[in-house]
């Protein structure tokens, strides 16, 4: 099992830097200093997320039998979300800090602390105190009245410790005593209080060290006004599923389907969230993938097993290798109180192990809650049985901008092909070909040649309607190579004097063809081209 703190944050930083640099991904209104939480993807982002979303479909919808498709509306009404649970509970713990006045998730409180700057610099003067004490910490107020002097003021100006060091540090040489070795996160409590005797240790706000107010719950949906006079209420979906359940009825009386049947859809879900953050893995504005299987009761268990496995496949197909999944089976107490079985679908980011999708069975919760909010009745009747009962869901639910993260992070490879001593490292994106933002880039070895370009222009108008690819004839063909590598183009061709036939008549309208991953070439027939690319970037 790997471990989930294992984080890699310099290559992080590159895939951040390399996807602004070539247009994949933008902070939303970065103009204006940006929009915390929301992004916009550039050109190859969009083509990016276009295949993704084209080949989910496809494999969920087009390839199968027993699912249907769907498109709903974004604004939803305050009925579905009050039966759904979502108006009255979903919400997340929230903190404010006393000194800055950011907003912290409670249940991430640890995990930001230890990751924040300031908490690892207290860290490492612990560490060069005591050596060979890993479990505990014990430190002497000489050392602590240093640190907040110097890198404390800096790093955490609302930290107890560098606010009122004296007080701070007279309680805290009493608890110290008492406590050896002393647990790191009581400890980095113990810095952040200033009144020991009044509140006991506190919890310390990542961002700057200050004093954090209670958890109170925290509303993460975003309501708008509505109609001609704005008096009503509407709110931004926060999951694709609710509008799934409420047309549950009117796909099945419309499309002559039976048990088992699911129904699928991709689009855009609201959440505000108290701290966006890792990228776009966790952002106010996000787009799901998500399928209502529905099934009788006594298959729900085994539906469930079954879709984690499809959908693993899924994630391989795409390029994401199993061995960098993990499986969590999520326990009792754990899952949502209506839930028998959820599997959450994690994958080894940078920034530590995350869930990309979950496989959860929801039982008959979701179409008895809108059976009884709506009044309405939303059986099913099994012809053959003469049963009548609510089915059961299976819901696999996947996070489309969270692969795309995976999908990056998975093709981002630092290649080196230096010699003789000398480092020349290559920049590729190795996204298998039908994820790839751009299938072919088309060179003329000479943009001065006219019956180079000519052809080379052919060849694009003639690949246009099949599939994106790019005509590039600037700088020697070498730079371009590497242009194409760094977005994860899989094939290059080049329109050279063979093409033309001026070397050997035999040579004569074919073309070179140059693999990304292994730089090998050969020669194709420019008639050819169609065919042999659509066998492989599909
Ligand atoms: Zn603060």
């Amino acid at each position: 099992m790997a471990n989930k703190d294992v984080t890699d944050p310099v290559r992080m930083e590159k895939i951040v830097s390399l996807c602004k640099r070539r247009g994949f991904i933008f902070q939303a209104g970065e103009l204006y200093g940006g929009l915390n939480g929301c992004w916009d993807y550039g050109p190859l982002g969009a083509e990016l997320k276009r295949n993704l979303k084209d080949y989910w479909w496809r494999k969920t919808v087009q390839e199968r039998d027993d699912v249907l498709g769907m498109d709903g509306a974004i604004l939803t009404m305050e009925e579905v979300l009050k039966s759904s649970g979502h108006i009255g509970g979903f919400s997340d713990p929230m903190s404010t800090c006393h000194q800055c006045k950011k907003h912290v998730r409670f249940d991430q409180l640890r995990t930001m602390v230890a990751e924040s700057e300031w908490a690892q610099s207290l860290a490492a003067v612990m560490t060069v105190t005591h050596p060979g004490d890993p479990a505990g910490v014990t430190v002497d107020g000489e050392t602590l009245k240093r640190w907040g002097r110097k890198e404390g003021k800096k790093l955490a100006p609302g930290l107890a410790l560098v606010r009122t060091p004296d007080v701070t540090l007279s309680f805290f040489l009493e608890e110290a005593a008492r406590h050896q070795p002393m647990d790191p996160w009581y400890f980095t409590q113990l810095m952040a209080t200033e009144q020991f005797a009044q509140t006991g240790a506190v919890n310390p706000c990542p961002h700057c060290g200050g004093v954090l107010t209670e958890p109170k719950q925290f509303n993460l949906m975003f309501q708008t006004n509505f109609g001609a006079t704005g008096d009503d209420i509407a709110y931004l979906r926060p999951e694709t599923a609710q509008s799934i359940f409420c047309q549950y009825k009117n796909i099945l009386d419309s499309n002559r389907v039976k048990l088992p049947f699911g129904i699928a859809q991709i689009g855009k879900s609201f959440r505000n969230e108290v701290n966006p953050r890792n990228y776009i893995f966790r952002s106010r504005e996000f787009e799901q993938m998500e399928i209502e299987y529905f099934c009788r009761p006594e298959d729900g268990m085994r539906l469930t097993d079954e879709w984690l496995e499809t959908r693993l496949c899924f994630y391989e197909e795409i390029g994401i290798p199993r061995e960098k999944l993990h499986i969590l089976d999520v326990p009792d107490g754990d899952r949502a109180f209506y839930s028998k079985k959820t599997y959450d679908i994690e994958y080894e980011f940078p920034f530590g192990i995350q869930e990309l999708e979950g496989v959860a069975y929801r039982t008959d919760y979701d179409l008895g809650v809108h059976a009884k909010g709506s009044g309405r009745p939303l059986e099913y009747f099994d012809e053959e049985t003469k049963e009548r009962f609510i089915p059961h869901v299976v819901e696999p639910s996947a996070g489309c901008d969270r692969t795309i993260l995976a999908l990056i992070c998975e093709a981002f490879d630092e290649e080196e092909l230096g010699k003789d001593g000398k480092s020349d490292v290559r920049t590729v994106m190795r996204f298998m070909p039908s994820m790839a933002p751009i299938k072919l880039a088309i060179f003329p070895l000479l943009k001065k040649n006219e019956e180079q370009v000519r052809i080379a222009r052919e060849i694009q108008k003639q690949l246009q309607p099949w599939m994106n690819v790019f005509y590039d004839d600037g700088g020697a063909v070498g730079r371009r190579y590497r242009r194409q590598d760094e977005v994860g183009t899989p094939f290059c061709v080049t329109i050279d004097f063979e093409t033309l036939g001026e070397e050997d008549p035999a040579l004569k309208g074919t073309v070179t063809i140059r693999h990304r991953d292994s730089m090998e070439q050969e020669r194709i027939a420019i008639d050819d081209l169609l065919p042999w690319l659509l066998a492989r970037v599909r």
